[in-house]
C-alpha cells in the first residue's frame, strides 16, 4: 500500500515538502495502524456480542443448560410409562391376588409417600424456574416410584408366604385360564346377541374353534356334566371353599368326566362348542363364590401377566355385547 504523505513547511524554500520516513519506520507505522484497528474492531465486536448474547463462555453454558433441560424433559415420558407399569401391577396385586386370596388390599395412600412438612425439593430453588420445575418434578416422581416398588416387593413377599401356608385351599381356587383363546366379552351388564336386550352377563366369553381343549381351573369335583337350557352342554366343577366354576356351550366332555369325578387344576375336562343359545362357537366361563357370580377376570392370576390383565380389562370394558 502506498504510504500517504505528511508535509512539513520548508521556510528556506517557502513551500510544503513531503516528509520522507526511513523504510523501516514506514513499515512499523503501517503495522501499528493495522494492529490498533484490529484491536479496536475486536473490542467493538465483543462489546456488541456481550451486550446482546453474553460472553462466549456464557453462550456455551446456556446451550449446555438448554440441552440438559431438554434431556430432563425427555425422561418425563419414561417416568410416566414406568408409573403406568407400576400402577397396573398394583391393580393386579389388589384386584387379583389380594381380593381373591382373601387378603386385605393395600390402599392407594399406603402405596405413595406421605406429603407435608417443608418442601423436600427446596434445594432446586436456586436454579432457573424451568430447571427447578423439571428437577422437582423428576425428583418427586422418582421418590414416588421407589416407594411404590418397595411396597409392591413387600406385598409379593407377603402373598408368597400366604400362598405357601394355604397351599391346600389355594390349589382348589380357580386360578388359570380355562383354555387358550381370545377374550371376547366381559362380566357385567351386556346386550344379548340373540335376544337383543341388556341383561347380566354372569361370566366371560373366549373365542375358540369347536373342539378346543378346556381345562379345570382349580382342583375339585365334577358336580354336573350334561345339557342345561340356554347353556347347552354345561360342566360345573365344585372346588370347595365356596367356589364353583361353569363351562358352557361345550361340544363334549373329556373321558371319565361325570358327576363325582375328581379333577385337578389344568386337567382336560371337555371341548368347546356351539350348543345352547349362542352367537357362534365360544366358551362361556363363570366363577361363583358362595353362589354369587363374580368376575372371572380376577381369577386368572396364575397364568396372566399384569399386561394381559390390563388388556383383558380393556376388552371386557369396551365390548357392549356378549356371545350368549
Ligand atoms: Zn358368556
Amino acid at each position: 500500500m502506498k504510504h500517504s504523505h505528511h508535509y512539513i513547511y520548508d521556510s528556506d524554500k517557502c513551500e510544503f515538502v513531503p516528509i520522507t520516513y526511513p523504510k523501516h519506520e514506514e513499515a512499523v507505522h503501517t503495522f501499528s495502524v493495522w494492529i490498533i484497528s484490529g484491536v479496536v474492531f475486536a473490542s467493538l465486536c465483543i462489546a456488541i456480542l456481550s451486550h446482546n448474547f453474553g460472553s462466549p463462555a456464557e453462550i456455551a453454558l446456556k446451550a449446555e443448560n438448554n440441552r440438559l433441560i431438554e434431556h430432563l424433559e425427555s425422561t418425563r415420558t419414561v417416568i410416566q410409562s414406568l408409573e403406568q407399569e407400576v400402577q397396573s401391577i398394583a391393580n393386579m396385586d389388589n384386584e387379583m391376588y389380594r381380593s381373591v386370596l382373601g387378603m386385605e388390599v393395600i390402599a392407594e395412600d399406603e402405596r405413595v409417600p406421605g406429603t407435608g412438612g417443608a418442601d423436600p425439593y427446596a434445594e432446586f430453588d436456586v436454579y432457573s424456574q424451568d430447571a427447578s420445575d423439571i428437577l422437582k418434578w423428576t425428583a418427586s416422581r422418582l421418590d414416588n416410584l421407589e416407594r411404590r416398588v418397595n411396597v409392591q416387593k413387600m406385598s409379593f413377599k407377603e402373598i408368597q408366604s400366604y400362598y405357601n401356608e394355604n397351599n391346600e385351599r389355594l390349589r382348589h381356587l380357580p386360578a388359570i385360564r380355562p383354555l387358550h383363546g381370545v377374550l371376547l366379552s366381559g362380566f357385567g351388564m351386556r346386550i344379548h346377541p340373540v335376544f337383543r336386550y341388556k341383561r347380566m352377563h354372569e361370566g366371560i366369553d373366549f373365542r375358540a374353534d369347536i373342539g378346543t381343549d378346556i381345562h379345570a381351573t382349580g382342583d375339585g369335583v365334577v358336580e354336573f356334566a350334561g345339557r342345561r337350557g340356554t347353556y347347552g352342554n354345561l360342566l360345573i366343577i365344585d372346588h370347595g371353599f365356596g367356589y364353583k366354576t361353569r363351562y358352557a356351550h361345550l361340544s363334549g366332555f373329556a373321558d371319565g368326566i361325570r358327576p363325582g369325578t375328581r379333577v385337578e387344576r389344568g386337567e382336560l375336562v371337555g371341548y368347546t362348542g356351539n350348543t345352547g343359545v349362542t352367537n357362534g362357537p365360544h366358551l362361556h366361563y363363570e366363577v361363583r363364590f358362595n353362589g354369587q357370580p363374580v368376575d372371572p377376570l380376577n381369577y386368572l392370576f396364575a397364568d396372566t401377566t399384569p399386561e394381559e390383565y390390563m388388556m383383558y380389562q380393556e376388552v371386557a370394558r369396551n365390548n357392549p355385547t356378549s356371545m350368549d
